[in-house]
């Protein structure tokens, strides 16, 4: 039975579990129509989603605001990492679609080998609160790059961004590449009893082995992303007025609540960790003033529940004997929680244990940079590990033995901005990875084909059984 475009537009956003099975089955029946392969079809798809971040700046930003108080600022970042991605994607895209020669046994001959990127079908896409822009439109940029089509769930916890979503996706992309279905549990666990042809997730390790436990058995290509702690190593070699800056840019950037975020430091004690926190001071005050909270370029925690989380870190870390070297002060009733740094911390404290996801920097003094290395590997492996050396044999160390989803040296977080290179974890910071080819891959399958000729058929009586000719002559 034909699914008519009408009937697509409609079932473009859903609110309802009872509507679930019906819209995925018409995005399914779009996506076996052949509707999603073409070139122009792809491309048009991720052009749209360029057009729909450039138009409605000013309504992303306001249903910023009002879900979690972000500043223009942390826009401008997740805007590049998007508009980086869909523009890599546009430029990459027949390159990516071309069918890959591959070399061929001689025997084989007359014939090749080669390879087909297939779309691997309709995708389920779960996104988190925390970038809903980027962390929701970059998988599906990677899918329809593919030629796949998309339910997309966004994140509940930030309902005005989660609407328009839902209200800008239809508007600007084909009905038949996109479905949103906006809700939180329920309507996630309704999608999770459909068959996908591929599941992207973003977000807790907690819910991502919900959905591994869910859809185990159905043998579903999984990629999940997810988060962790991203450690930060500073040695004595580094700039240290440098470091401070890169390390809280990305620490401070949406009050913390980023998946590749520095989640501690460990510098050597003595006079590296002195001129540290002096520089990470200092920073911090030129990022958001005497009062972060009256900066107009600092951001709000998500809700209450995030904000007990947090004070309960504080408080546990000043009880065990930190020292809060900037920030500490908090305002429930505006969610707001200053840009903090903690020193004298230590692998006992909550801080140092959960993911913090918040504006909390704990550091931690180390005899040396082979001993903050050790201290990293006693850990999971993380998302994101960061070192600041300007040693080579560091450098090298850090590169060779610390294993992590991905890595800056003399940087942090800023990895995720590359098109070209993949972005995803390792361990429990998750599987499987995205943007640029990898996006492509992870929504495809490579298929083999081996393409021969039947004129020359005489010349390999050799490969049919019995193979007597050949055995004997082996
Ligand atoms: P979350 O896991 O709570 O929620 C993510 C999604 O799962 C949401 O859409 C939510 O509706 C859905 N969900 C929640 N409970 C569910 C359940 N029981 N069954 C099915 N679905 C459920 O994550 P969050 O709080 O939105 O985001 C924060 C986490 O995400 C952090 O751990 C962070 O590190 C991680 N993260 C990772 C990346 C990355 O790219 N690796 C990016 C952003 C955030």
């Amino acid at each position: 039975k034909g699914v008519t475009p009408a009937e697509l537009r409609r079932a473009s956003v859903i609110n309802n579990v009872s509507q679930i099975k019906p819209a995925v089955d018409s995005l399914k029946h779009a996506f076996r129509s052949g509707a999603t392969r073409s070139h122009a079809w792809r491309e048009q798809q991720i052009l749209a989603i360029l057009a729909l971040v450039k138009e409605n700046e000013d309504a992303i930003l306001s249903a910023y605001s009002s879900d979690i108080g972000k500043p223009k600022c942390d826009w401008f970042l997740e805007k590049q990492a998007i508009l980086g991605d869909a523009n890599h994607m546009v430029v990459h895209l027949r390159e990516l679609m071309q069918i890959e020669k591959r070399s061929i046994p001689l025997w084989m001959l007359p014939g090749s080998t080669y390879i087909v990127k297939e779309p691997l079908g309709t995708a389920l896409v779960i996104g988190p609160y925390n970038y809903p822009m980027n962390l929701c439109l970059c998988p599906i940029i990677a899918a329809v790059a593919a030629g796949c089509n998309v339910v997309l769930k966004p994140s509940e916890q930030m309902p005005a961004s989660e609407q328009l979503l839902a209200e800008l996706l239809p508007k600007y992309m084909d009905p038949a590449a996109v479905l949103v279905v906006t809700g939180g549990v329920p309507e996630t666990t309704a999608l999770l009893e459909e068959k996908w042809d591929k599941i992207f997730f973003t977000g807790s390790e907690r819910v991502a082995s919900i959905i591994e436990r869910k859809v185990a058995g159905s043998l579903t290509p999984l990629t999940l992303e997810l988060g962790g702690k991203s450690p930060v190593v500073v040695d004595k070699s580094a700039n240290f007025t440098v470091a401070a800056r890169r390390i809280l840019q990305g620490k401070f950037i949406n009050a913390g609540a980023t998946c590749i975020a520095p989640d501690y430091v460990l510098v050597e004690e003595g006079e590296a960790e002195q001129k540290l926190v002096a520089a990470l001071k200092q920073v911090t005050l030129k990022m958001f003033g005497e009062d972060p909270q009256k900066s107009e370029f600092y951001c709000r925690v998500l809700n209450k529940m995030h904000m007990d989380r947090l004070e309960g870190y504080l408080a546990d870390a000043k009880k065990k004997g930190a020292k809060v070297a900037a920030g500490g002060q908090t305002d429930a009733a505006d969610r707001y929680f200053a840009p903090t740094i903690l020193t004298d911390c230590d692998a006992s404290m909550d801080c140092m244990q959960e993911e913090i996801f918040g504006p909390i920097l704990p550091i931690v003094t180390v005899s040396s940079a082979e001993a903050a290395i050790d201290f990293v590997l006693s850990k999971p492996k993380p998302l994101g590990a960061y070192l600041f050396s300007s040693s080579w044999k560091v450098q090298r160390a850090f590169q060779s033995k610390v294993s992590s989803g991905g890595m800056c040296i003399n940087d942090a977080t800023v990895h995720v901005l590359g098109t070209d290179i993949p972005f995803g974890g390792v361990g429990p910071a998750g599987m499987g990875s995205y943007h640029g080819r990898e996006g492509f891959n992870c929504f495809s399958h490579c298929k083999s084909v081996y393409s021969h000729d039947t004129m020359t058929d005489g010349l390999t009586w050799f490969r049919y059984l019995p193979f007597t000719g050949f055995t004997e002559t082996v």
